[in-house]
């Protein structure tokens, strides 16, 4: 008989669970968490570690922000979900309250990021047909190269990365990829047919990749031009990742419809959205498109929460000034095992030359640092935004020693 309760199960032993029993879809770095606060985990032997990925920014508020918790707990004492097939009184107030923090008009309530996305595909498609004149089902779609969206079959059919993509067609149709940062490509993809333009102010997955100065305005003034919807997918660069409500702000533009997701279910619990202009979210009818768990009692609470932390503009700002030493510390180290360095506000992407992204993260892991590589030799840094000026130096002197 094994009498071994799972908590007492060393940290080999649990990786040992997941290799035997879980798909293997991810290659975690084999640190076994048991506990977190703030900026802070604990794994399983009681070593704590500084977590610099925030859970690819559904972390912004560090984790268990008591604010947070605390709606969650509330909010699980009273009601946690009646479908949509009624009202509940968490769901217009959340409604309101995230429309007026974006500034704008409708919000549609989903779970997870992908499913924002594709709810935004969706509604761009049925505004061209309905409103635009499009041809009904041929609606198009302009994205652009080395995008992240999400994992289900329509995204991954305009993914550029082949390890997202083979061996899962057949796609959906209906897309166009041109080059990140090109306007002039975007410009010339664009045909009657085109419904939207789908794009990452920021590229996150891709290194964190700043586009050129001037190319989102660009890309808004195509759009306007042609009668065509800008969606901005803000689902990891938005909610103040980058020193702004969203990256866009940066530039002064404004998207026709933004995808929301991760940071807006405060690491609690996954919450969704696209959020934007009345005409465009309005086409949808009652039948049409919808989600058991979408906006649910206890979705909206803790998104209700998240609002409430964002309308400060506290967590805005400390992303604006950590972020500076953020990037000044990680400029300190070009030259020496790094040739560059993007990104904006608390998020970095840091090209390595000496070691891959990997070898990086489990050498950090070691000295109780945790990010995580994306794409070979980039290291992507994302704090949470709890986190601080000591913390962040912690951080990056760890990462100096193990580059040199
Ligand atoms: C994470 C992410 C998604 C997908 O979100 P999930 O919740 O993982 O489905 C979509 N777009 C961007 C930009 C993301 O970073």
């Amino acid at each position: 008989m094994t009498a071994t309760a799972p908590t007492a199960a060393s940290a080999q032993q649990h990786v040992d669970l997941a290799d035997q029993w879980s798909t293997h879809n991810y290659h975690p770095l084999p640190v076994v968490v048991a506990e977190a606060d703030g900026a802070w985990v604990t794994d399983v032997r009681g070593k704590r570690y500084l977590d610099l990925l925030a859970g690819y920014s559904a972390l912004n508020f560090g984790h268990r922000h008591p604010a947070l918790v605390g709606a969650a707990v509330e909010q699980l004492g009273r009601l946690t979900l009646t479908s949509r097939a009624f009202h509940h009184d968490q769901f217009g107030p959340f409604c309101q309250e995230l429309a007026e923090l974006t500034g704008t008009e409708m919000v549609l309530t989903m779970n997870t990021g992908a499913e924002a996305v594709e709810s935004a595909i969706k509604v761009a498609r049925k505004w061209a047909h309905q409103v635009k004149g499009v041809p009904v089902d041929t609606a198009e779609i302009i994205v652009v190269g080395d995008n992240f969206h999400g994992r289900t079959t329509t995204i991954i059919s305009f993914s550029t990365d082949p390890d997202a993509r083979t061996g899962f067609g057949p796609f959906t149709p209906g897309f166009t990829v041109v080059p990140f940062g090109d306007a002039a490509a975007l410009a010339a993809a664009i045909t009657e047919r085109t419904a939207a333009v789908l794009v990452e102010p920021i590229q996150g997955e891709a290194g964190v990749r700043v586009p050129p100065t001037g190319y989102l305005a660009e890309v808004r003034r195509v759009c306007d031009a042609n009668d065509v919807l800008f969606i901005a997918d803000e689902i990891q660069s938005g909610l103040a990742r980058t020193g702004t409500l969203f990256a866009l702000d940066h530039e002064g533009v404004r998207a026709d419809l933004y995808t929301l997701g991760k940071a807006l279910g405060g690491g609690v619990l996954p919450v969704s959205a696209v959020v934007g202009r009345r005409d465009v979210l309005g086409v949808l009818r009652p039948g049409e498109h919808g989600s058991t768990f979408g906006g649910n009692a206890l979705a909206c609470a803790v998104g209700r929460a998240v609002v409430r932390l964002l309308s400060t503009g506290e967590f805005q700002d400390r992303s604006k000034v950590l972020g500076a030493h953020l990037h000044d510390r990680l400029g300190e180290l070009v030259g020496r095992g790094v040739s560059a360095v993007h990104g904006r506000g608390l998020w970095a992407g840091v090209d390595l030359t000496s070691m891959t992204g990997r070898r990086a993260s489990e050498a950090l892991m070691e000295r109780g640092v945790l990010c995580k590589e994306t794409h070979g030799s980039t290291l992507r840094m994302a704090p949470p935004l709890v986190v601080t000026e000591a913390e962040i130096d912690l951080g990056v002197d760890a990462l100096a020693a193990v580059l040199s």
